[in-house]
């Protein structure tokens, strides 16, 4: 495109843009550039390379949809630390934590290879980020724990289902997926239960301690706030 087309397009758009200095124009490019075909984002640093011209040069219109553009981005993003650090520096809370959930659903710290983003963020908020990662697991943990319903033939101290099900369990994340699954459960209720626990698995009290299980593991994650 050539430099004539830009300077009509910002005239076009020049309610948008308080300065039309044409040394300003090489900055605006990429804006108008990537802001008329949204596929042409092709990365974070690109989409982000542009939201930060749009806030330079004032061009308050642009932050809404670049914004939304950067929060899909985060979203996709592999690494969930690194979109928690993109989305802490540019304070998109709902991004925020939402990577936040999806870093607390992994054990790993997540820190090798080295996070670049980082670098651009106090540690404050990083210690907040890792302090909420530990009470949330602590809570789930908790939940996990608690869930029980009663064996006729077995249930003291506790069925013998449940300590089954909480070594097969040990170690893991507690948001893991195989967790919440009945699957799980009935196999320990046949392979490492008495006589009597196979026939406990579809009571009703059985139903509801699984799904009140899995309602508490979400509201938990669901409750995540970092900021
Ligand atoms: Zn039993």
């Amino acid at each position: 495109m050539g430099i004539s087309s830009y300077v009509h397009r910002i005239q076009w758009n020049s309610r948008f843009i308080p300065c039309s200095s044409a040394s300003h124009l090489p900055h605006l490019l990429p804006w108008f550039e990537l802001r008329a075909e949204k596929s042409q984002y092709n990365s974070i640093g690109n989409i982000l390379d542009v939201y930060n011209s749009a806030i330079d040069f004032h061009v308050v219109c642009a932050k809404a949809p670049l914004l939304l553009g950067i929060k899909d981005f985060l979203s996709r993003e592999p690494n969930p630390l690194r979109a928690w650090a993109i989305a802490e520096r540019y304070n998109i809370e709902e991004s925020k934590n939402e990577a936040a959930r999806r870093f607390i659903q992994t054990d790993e710290d997540l820190l090798t290879p080295a996070v670049r983003e980082l670098q651009d963020i106090p540690a404050l908020p990083y210690n907040t980020l890792l302090t909420v990662k530990r009470d949330i697991l602590l809570r789930a943990r908790a939940a996990v724990l608690n869930v029980i319903w009663g064996c006729p033939s077995c249930s003291r101290p506790s069925p013998k289902w449940k300590a089954a099900y909480l070594t097969r369990v040990s170690g893991q994340n507690p948001f893991t997926p195989e967790i919440v699954q009945d699957s799980i459960f009935e196999l320990c209720c046949h392979t490492a239960g008495c006589l009597g626990c196979p026939g406990t698995f579809q009571s009703q009290d059985a139903q509801n301690a699984r799904q009140r299980l899995k309602t508490n593991l979400k509201s938990i994650l669901d409750g995540v706030d970092v900021n």
